[in-house]
Protein backbone atom coordinates (compact mmCIF):
# COMPACT_ATOMS: atom_id res chain seq x y z
CA UNK A 1 0.00 0.00 0.00
CA UNK A 2 1.65 3.56 -0.87
CA UNK A 3 0.00 6.23 1.67
CA UNK A 4 1.92 8.64 3.73
CA UNK A 5 2.11 8.18 7.50
CA UNK A 6 1.03 12.08 8.24
CA UNK A 7 -0.23 14.88 5.87
CA UNK A 8 3.65 16.71 7.22
CA UNK A 9 5.46 13.36 4.93
CA UNK A 10 4.61 15.53 2.14
CA UNK A 11 6.01 18.91 2.42
CA UNK A 12 8.61 19.18 -0.34
CA UNK A 13 9.36 17.44 -3.22
CA UNK A 14 7.71 19.59 -5.32
CA UNK A 15 7.66 19.36 -9.39
CA UNK A 16 9.27 21.92 -11.95
CA UNK A 17 7.21 22.89 -14.85
CA UNK A 18 8.85 23.79 -18.45
CA UNK A 19 7.00 27.73 -18.90
CA UNK A 20 5.59 27.42 -22.17
CA UNK A 21 3.73 30.96 -23.79
CA UNK A 22 5.17 33.72 -21.38
CA UNK A 23 8.49 33.05 -22.51
CA UNK A 24 8.09 33.86 -26.02
CA UNK A 25 11.19 35.64 -27.76
CA UNK A 26 13.75 33.41 -25.05
CA UNK A 27 16.00 30.79 -25.91
CA UNK A 28 16.67 29.61 -22.28
CA UNK A 29 14.38 26.71 -21.06
CA UNK A 30 12.99 28.32 -18.41
CA UNK A 31 11.13 26.18 -15.44
CA UNK A 32 9.31 26.44 -12.18
CA UNK A 33 9.45 24.86 -8.83
CA UNK A 34 5.32 24.73 -7.78
CA UNK A 35 5.53 25.67 -4.30
CA UNK A 36 1.60 25.56 -3.61
CA UNK A 37 1.41 22.06 -4.05
CA UNK A 38 2.57 22.24 -0.39
CA UNK A 39 0.57 20.16 1.70
CA UNK A 40 -0.29 23.85 3.11
CA UNK A 41 -0.15 25.67 0.28
CA UNK A 42 2.86 27.35 0.21
CA UNK A 43 6.93 26.77 0.69
CA UNK A 44 6.23 27.87 4.30
CA UNK A 45 5.10 24.47 5.26
CA UNK A 46 9.16 23.60 4.65
CA UNK A 47 10.54 26.26 7.03
CA UNK A 48 7.45 25.22 9.82
CA UNK A 49 8.46 21.50 10.06
CA UNK A 50 12.41 22.69 10.23
CA UNK A 51 11.72 25.43 13.17
CA UNK A 52 9.18 23.11 15.18
CA UNK A 53 11.92 20.51 14.99
CA UNK A 54 14.39 22.26 15.76
CA UNK A 55 12.66 24.12 18.81
CA UNK A 56 12.00 20.32 20.28
CA UNK A 57 15.41 19.35 19.84
CA UNK A 58 16.70 22.52 21.42
CA UNK A 59 14.01 22.00 24.52
CA UNK A 60 12.16 25.64 23.38
CA UNK A 61 8.89 23.90 22.55
CA UNK A 62 7.69 21.18 25.07
CA UNK A 63 4.68 19.10 24.50
CA UNK A 64 1.46 21.07 25.34
CA UNK A 65 3.59 24.05 24.50
CA UNK A 66 2.28 27.15 22.64
CA UNK A 67 3.87 28.58 19.47
CA UNK A 68 2.99 32.87 18.84
CA UNK A 69 4.04 34.11 15.90
CA UNK A 70 2.96 37.77 14.37
CA UNK A 71 1.64 36.20 11.13
CA UNK A 72 -1.36 36.83 8.77
CA UNK A 73 0.13 34.31 5.85
CA UNK A 74 1.68 31.43 4.73
CA UNK A 75 4.06 31.04 7.48
CA UNK A 76 0.71 30.42 9.67
CA UNK A 77 -0.77 28.21 7.87
CA UNK A 78 2.65 25.89 8.02
CA UNK A 79 3.05 26.38 11.59
CA UNK A 80 -0.78 25.75 12.32
CA UNK A 81 -0.08 22.62 10.05
CA UNK A 82 2.91 21.35 12.27
CA UNK A 83 1.13 22.38 15.27
CA UNK A 84 -2.33 20.36 14.69
CA UNK A 85 -0.10 17.42 14.08
CA UNK A 86 1.83 17.34 16.98
CA UNK A 87 -0.65 18.49 19.20
CA UNK A 88 0.71 22.16 19.82
CA UNK A 89 -1.47 25.38 20.65
CA UNK A 90 -0.90 28.26 18.27
CA UNK A 91 -1.75 31.99 18.93
CA UNK A 92 -1.21 33.92 15.91
CA UNK A 93 -1.31 37.97 15.99
CA UNK A 94 -2.67 39.29 12.87
CA UNK A 95 -3.09 43.26 12.08
CA UNK A 96 -6.96 44.44 11.32
CA UNK A 97 -6.31 44.64 7.79
CA UNK A 98 -6.00 41.02 7.13
CA UNK A 99 -8.87 39.91 5.46
CA UNK A 100 -11.66 37.30 6.89
CA UNK A 101 -10.70 34.71 4.46
CA UNK A 102 -6.86 34.26 5.41
CA UNK A 103 -7.56 34.48 9.54
CA UNK A 104 -10.59 31.64 8.74
CA UNK A 105 -7.94 29.24 6.83
CA UNK A 106 -5.59 29.69 10.60
CA UNK A 107 -8.93 29.24 12.72
CA UNK A 108 -9.56 26.20 10.47
CA UNK A 109 -6.42 24.32 11.11
CA UNK A 110 -7.56 25.00 15.09
CA UNK A 111 -5.11 28.10 15.18
CA UNK A 112 -6.25 30.52 17.54
CA UNK A 113 -5.86 34.52 16.25
CA UNK A 114 -5.20 38.08 17.80
CA UNK A 115 -6.46 40.97 16.00
CA UNK A 116 -4.22 44.19 16.53
CA UNK A 117 -5.35 47.70 15.18
CA UNK A 118 -3.02 48.48 11.96
CA UNK A 119 -3.43 52.26 12.73
CA UNK A 120 -1.04 52.34 15.94
CA UNK A 121 2.96 52.75 16.14
CA UNK A 122 5.41 49.60 16.29
CA UNK A 123 6.22 50.67 20.15
CA UNK A 124 2.66 50.76 21.16
CA UNK A 125 1.58 47.99 23.55
CA UNK A 126 -1.15 48.02 21.17
CA UNK A 127 0.91 46.83 18.07
CA UNK A 128 1.14 43.68 16.07
CA UNK A 129 4.93 43.50 17.50
CA UNK A 130 3.97 43.93 21.05
CA UNK A 131 1.39 42.28 21.87
CA UNK A 132 2.78 39.14 20.31
CA UNK A 133 6.03 39.64 22.42
CA UNK A 134 4.08 39.83 25.13
CA UNK A 135 1.76 36.75 25.03
CA UNK A 136 5.01 34.94 24.23
CA UNK A 137 6.24 36.11 27.37
CA UNK A 138 3.00 35.23 29.43
CA UNK A 139 1.82 31.83 28.18
CA UNK A 140 3.32 29.30 30.01
CA UNK A 141 5.17 27.21 27.36
CA UNK A 142 5.11 30.17 24.80
CA UNK A 143 7.92 29.15 21.82
CA UNK A 144 7.75 32.48 19.53
CA UNK A 145 9.34 31.50 16.14
CA UNK A 146 10.34 34.70 14.77
CA UNK A 147 10.75 33.51 10.88
CA UNK A 148 13.04 37.14 10.17
CA UNK A 149 15.75 36.28 12.72
CA UNK A 150 15.46 32.08 12.43
CA UNK A 151 17.82 30.53 10.75
CA UNK A 152 16.21 27.50 10.58
CA UNK A 153 14.18 29.15 7.84
CA UNK A 154 16.73 29.25 5.38
CA UNK A 155 18.34 26.59 6.37
CA UNK A 156 15.01 23.88 5.66
CA UNK A 157 15.81 25.62 1.88
CA UNK A 158 19.71 24.60 1.99
CA UNK A 159 18.49 21.04 3.31
CA UNK A 160 15.23 20.44 0.62
CA UNK A 161 15.09 23.33 -2.08
CA UNK A 162 18.23 23.33 -2.87
CA UNK A 163 19.18 19.41 -3.27
CA UNK A 164 15.58 18.41 -5.20
CA UNK A 165 16.16 21.55 -7.49
CA UNK A 166 19.70 20.06 -8.32
CA UNK A 167 18.36 16.64 -8.75
CA UNK A 168 15.97 17.42 -10.74
CA UNK A 169 17.67 19.68 -13.09
CA UNK A 170 20.28 16.70 -12.95
CA UNK A 171 22.75 19.25 -12.12
CA UNK A 172 21.72 21.31 -15.62
CA UNK A 173 20.85 24.56 -13.53
CA UNK A 174 22.61 27.53 -14.47
CA UNK A 175 20.09 30.47 -12.74
CA UNK A 176 18.01 30.35 -9.54
CA UNK A 177 14.90 32.89 -8.94
CA UNK A 178 13.38 33.99 -6.22
CA UNK A 179 11.73 36.91 -4.31
CA UNK A 180 12.91 37.88 -1.16
CA UNK A 181 10.52 38.86 1.98
CA UNK A 182 12.73 37.11 4.44
CA UNK A 183 15.56 36.04 2.90
CA UNK A 184 15.44 32.23 3.69
CA UNK A 185 14.14 30.73 0.76
CA UNK A 186 16.96 32.70 -2.00
CA UNK A 187 19.98 32.40 0.85
CA UNK A 188 19.08 28.75 1.83
CA UNK A 189 18.84 27.55 -1.67
CA UNK A 190 21.07 29.65 -3.39
CA UNK A 191 23.77 28.84 -0.75
CA UNK A 192 23.08 25.08 -1.46
CA UNK A 193 23.32 25.44 -5.42
CA UNK A 194 26.27 28.10 -5.17
CA UNK A 195 28.33 24.93 -3.10
CA UNK A 196 26.87 21.72 -5.29
CA UNK A 197 28.02 24.13 -8.36
CA UNK A 198 31.34 25.33 -7.21
CA UNK A 199 30.24 29.17 -7.66
CA UNK A 200 28.55 27.97 -11.53
CA UNK A 201 25.16 28.68 -10.95
CA UNK A 202 23.77 32.42 -10.83
CA UNK A 203 21.47 33.58 -8.14
CA UNK A 204 18.79 35.98 -8.69
CA UNK A 205 16.65 37.84 -5.88
CA UNK A 206 13.51 39.36 -7.49
CA UNK A 207 12.09 42.70 -5.57
CA UNK A 208 9.17 44.30 -5.56
CA UNK A 209 10.35 48.35 -6.52
CA UNK A 210 10.78 50.01 -3.77
CA UNK A 211 11.78 47.84 -1.07
CA UNK A 212 15.48 47.78 0.58
CA UNK A 213 16.49 44.81 -1.45
CA UNK A 214 16.53 47.15 -4.38
CA UNK A 215 17.87 50.31 -2.98
CA UNK A 216 14.57 51.19 -1.73
CA UNK A 217 13.45 52.35 1.53
CA UNK A 218 9.98 50.10 1.72
CA UNK A 219 7.93 51.97 0.10
CA UNK A 220 4.13 50.53 0.32
CA UNK A 221 3.83 48.38 -3.02
CA UNK A 222 0.45 45.91 -3.34
CA UNK A 223 2.34 42.39 -3.96
CA UNK A 224 2.40 40.57 -0.50
CA UNK A 225 4.95 38.32 1.18
CA UNK A 226 8.19 39.78 -0.19
CA UNK A 227 10.18 43.12 0.01
CA UNK A 228 10.82 44.46 3.17
CA UNK A 229 11.60 47.98 4.96
CA UNK A 230 14.50 46.50 6.86
CA UNK A 231 17.67 43.83 6.72
CA UNK A 232 16.36 40.74 8.20
CA UNK A 233 19.14 38.34 9.41
CA UNK A 234 17.10 35.12 7.22
CA UNK A 235 18.64 36.88 4.53
CA UNK A 236 22.40 36.28 3.46
CA UNK A 237 23.84 39.18 0.65
CA UNK A 238 26.79 36.91 0.24
CA UNK A 239 24.64 34.15 -2.14
CA UNK A 240 22.93 36.79 -4.21
CA UNK A 241 24.70 37.62 -7.72
CA UNK A 242 21.93 40.51 -8.38
CA UNK A 243 18.59 41.93 -7.45
CA UNK A 244 16.19 42.55 -10.61
CA UNK A 245 13.13 44.54 -9.27
CA UNK A 246 9.71 45.01 -11.08
CA UNK A 247 6.55 46.66 -10.05
CA UNK A 248 3.42 46.33 -9.01
CA UNK A 249 1.78 46.68 -12.31
CA UNK A 250 4.38 44.28 -14.02
CA UNK A 251 4.08 41.73 -11.34
CA UNK A 252 0.06 41.80 -11.42
CA UNK A 253 0.69 41.13 -15.27
CA UNK A 254 2.61 38.03 -14.56
CA UNK A 255 0.52 36.63 -12.70
CA UNK A 256 -2.41 36.70 -14.17
CA UNK A 257 -0.75 35.99 -17.54
CA UNK A 258 0.69 32.46 -15.89
CA UNK A 259 -3.30 31.59 -14.63
CA UNK A 260 -4.20 32.52 -18.34
CA UNK A 261 -0.90 30.78 -20.22
CA UNK A 262 0.17 27.73 -18.44
CA UNK A 263 -2.57 26.74 -16.06
CA UNK A 264 -0.52 28.30 -12.74
CA UNK A 265 -3.20 29.45 -10.33
CA UNK A 266 -0.37 31.64 -8.36
CA UNK A 267 0.01 34.79 -5.52
CA UNK A 268 1.29 37.87 -7.09
CA UNK A 269 4.81 37.27 -5.45
CA UNK A 270 5.06 34.53 -8.60
CA UNK A 271 3.83 36.84 -10.78
CA UNK A 272 6.86 39.36 -9.64
CA UNK A 273 9.41 36.50 -9.58
CA UNK A 274 8.60 35.36 -13.21
CA UNK A 275 8.30 39.54 -14.31
CA UNK A 276 11.85 39.82 -12.61
CA UNK A 277 13.57 36.43 -13.80
CA UNK A 278 12.25 37.48 -17.58
CA UNK A 279 14.02 40.06 -17.54
CA UNK A 280 17.36 38.40 -16.90
CA UNK A 281 16.24 35.53 -19.34
CA UNK A 282 16.10 37.54 -22.35
CA UNK A 283 19.87 37.88 -22.38
CA UNK A 284 20.52 34.17 -21.84
CA UNK A 285 21.88 31.88 -24.46
CA UNK A 286 19.75 28.35 -25.45
CA UNK A 287 21.89 26.21 -22.86
CA UNK A 288 21.25 27.95 -19.96
CA UNK A 289 18.37 26.68 -17.38
CA UNK A 290 16.41 29.08 -15.32
CA UNK A 291 14.86 27.94 -12.47
CA UNK A 292 11.97 30.22 -11.07
CA UNK A 293 10.46 29.43 -7.21
CA UNK A 294 6.65 29.95 -7.32
CA UNK A 295 6.20 30.33 -3.64
CA UNK A 296 1.82 30.11 -2.97
CA UNK A 297 -0.95 29.74 -5.01
CA UNK A 298 -3.83 32.17 -6.27
CA UNK A 299 -6.55 31.23 -4.11
CA UNK A 300 -5.90 33.65 -1.63
CA UNK A 301 -5.97 36.01 -3.60
CA UNK A 302 -9.07 36.20 -5.72
CA UNK A 303 -10.50 39.45 -4.31
CA UNK A 304 -7.26 41.05 -5.56
CA UNK A 305 -4.96 40.53 -8.58
CA UNK A 306 -7.71 38.30 -9.99
CA UNK A 307 -10.48 40.73 -9.78
CA UNK A 308 -10.88 43.16 -12.44
CA UNK A 309 -12.43 45.96 -10.21
CA UNK A 310 -9.57 45.88 -7.51
CA UNK A 311 -7.29 46.08 -10.54
CA UNK A 312 -8.76 48.66 -11.86
CA UNK A 313 -9.46 51.02 -8.85
CA UNK A 314 -5.53 50.14 -8.11
CA UNK A 315 -4.59 51.64 -11.84
CA UNK A 316 -3.92 48.37 -12.78
CA UNK A 317 -4.62 47.38 -16.49
CA UNK A 318 -6.17 43.67 -16.43
CA UNK A 319 -4.01 42.07 -18.70
CA UNK A 320 -4.23 39.03 -20.05
CA UNK A 321 -7.90 39.73 -20.19
CA UNK A 322 -9.28 38.43 -23.42
CA UNK A 323 -12.81 39.30 -25.28
CA UNK A 324 -15.70 38.95 -23.40
CA UNK A 325 -19.25 37.91 -24.75
CA UNK A 326 -20.64 41.46 -24.96
CA UNK A 327 -17.50 42.33 -27.11
CA UNK A 328 -18.24 39.64 -29.08
CA UNK A 329 -21.62 39.72 -29.58
CA UNK A 330 -21.84 43.48 -30.45
N1 LIG B 1 5.98 34.94 -1.45
C1 LIG B 1 5.08 34.74 -0.48
C2 LIG B 1 3.63 34.70 -0.84
C3 LIG B 1 5.50 34.61 0.84
O1 LIG B 1 4.58 34.41 1.81
C4 LIG B 1 6.88 34.70 1.14
C5 LIG B 1 7.34 34.60 2.55
N2 LIG B 1 7.29 35.85 3.25
C6 LIG B 1 7.79 34.92 0.10
C7 LIG B 1 7.29 35.03 -1.18
C8 LIG B 1 9.27 35.12 0.33
O2 LIG B 1 9.96 34.05 0.86
P1 LIG B 1 11.13 34.27 1.91
O3 LIG B 1 10.51 34.78 3.19
O4 LIG B 1 11.74 32.94 2.08
O5 LIG B 1 12.09 35.27 1.36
Amino acid sequence: MKYANSILDLVGNTPLVKLQHVTDGIAATVLVKVEYLNPGGSSKDRIAARIVDAAEREGLLKPGGTIVEPTSGNTGIGLALVAQQRGYRCVFVLPDKVGEDKRSVLTAYGAEIVVTPTAVAPESPESYYSVSDRLAREIPGAFKPNQYSNLNGPLSHYETTGPEIWRDTEGEITHFVAGVGTGGTISGTGRYLKEVSDGRVVVIGADPEGSVYSGGTGRPYLVEGVGEDFWPEAYDPSVVDEIVASSDAESFEYTRRLAREEGLLVGGSSGMAVASALKAARTLPAEAVMVILLPDGGRGYLGKVFNDRWMASHGFAAAGQGPTVEDVLL
